[in-house]
């Protein structure tokens, strides 16, 4: 049986002191939760504010990207061993953000997720398809090209240790959330190509469903078998959206 995850997504958003009132409300907010994990995902100047707020609670934090390099002349880049000094947990790779915005392919992505698990952190790798490719019928070529990016580099037994997260580009930040089925659809199609190559890491492979979760919509998105929690963005920075949306994983 897998566990369900809920990971904030913050973005570029944050401040030392709406930070420290954010983190108070959750944590108190998700207090005895069961079945399921919830982390932060936070920039890096809070990672040592949000590490002393949070190592002796239940919730767990990460960043949102890193470099593929372990070290060197790499102006403002930030390697996966300076994310373990703040006992990161987690780290996102491949947000769309990244990979719309700042050019990131699915081999750098790739080469990001090798780099964060030599780190001994857990990726959670971002995959989705844009609208036009989903109009195009492309989908799930595009999702599958994004993991074989992952596999073809390190192999399946790499994703033993990590966590997807399937998010549609045109479901993030829009409001328009994939319908359960259309997520649900989705997530079995990424199952199936990993239960391919092995069928038990396909079975505890945690997938998240990202892209407008809200507190009126986690209940029925989080009941659908494949899905395993959710990466959430905007409603990870108000507090009683987040807690109602941990709380919906619940099992
Ligand atoms: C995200 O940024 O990963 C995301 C899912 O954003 P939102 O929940 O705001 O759509």
């Amino acid at each position: 049986m897998r566990s369900k995850l809920v990971a904030g997504n913050w973005k570029m958003h944050g401040g030392m002191a709406q930070n420290r009132l954010l983190l108070d409300l959750i944590v108190g907010g998700t207090r005895g939760l069961y079945g399921a994990d919830c982390a932060v995902c936070v920039p890096y100047p809070y990672l040592s504010q949000v590490q002393s707020l949070l190592q002796d609670t239940h919730i767990l934090w990460g960043a949102q990207n890193m470099s593929q390099h372990e070290k060197g002349a790499y102006t403002g880049e930030v390697s996966a061993t300076m994310l373990t000094d703040f006992a990161c947990r987690y780290v996102i790779v491949g947000h769309s953000e990244r990979r719309a915005l700042y050019g990131e392919d699915s081999l750098t992505v790739a080469l990001k997720f090798k780099a964060a698990q030599s780190a001994g952190l857990l990726p959670i790798l971002c995959i989705g398809e844009t609208l036009e490719q989903r109009e195009a019928n492309v989908t799930e070529q595009v999702i599958a090209d994004q993991l074989d990016a992952v596999i073809g580099l390190l192999g399946v037994s790499a994703l033993a240790k990590s966590v997807l997260a399937y998010e549609p580009v045109w479901a993030i930040g829009t409001g328009k959330t994939a319908t359960p089925q259309q997520a649900q659809d989705v997530h079995a199609f990424i199952r199936n190509r990993v239960a391919d190559k092995d069928i038990e890491i396909a079975a505890g492979l945690q997938i998240l469903y990202g892209g407008s979760v809200k507190a009126n919509n986690a209940s029925e998105l989080f009941s659908m078998p494949d899905i395993d929690g959710g990466l959430i963005g905007g409603a990870s920075l108000i507090a009683d959206e987040f807690i109602a949306i941990c709380r919906a994983a619940q099992s």
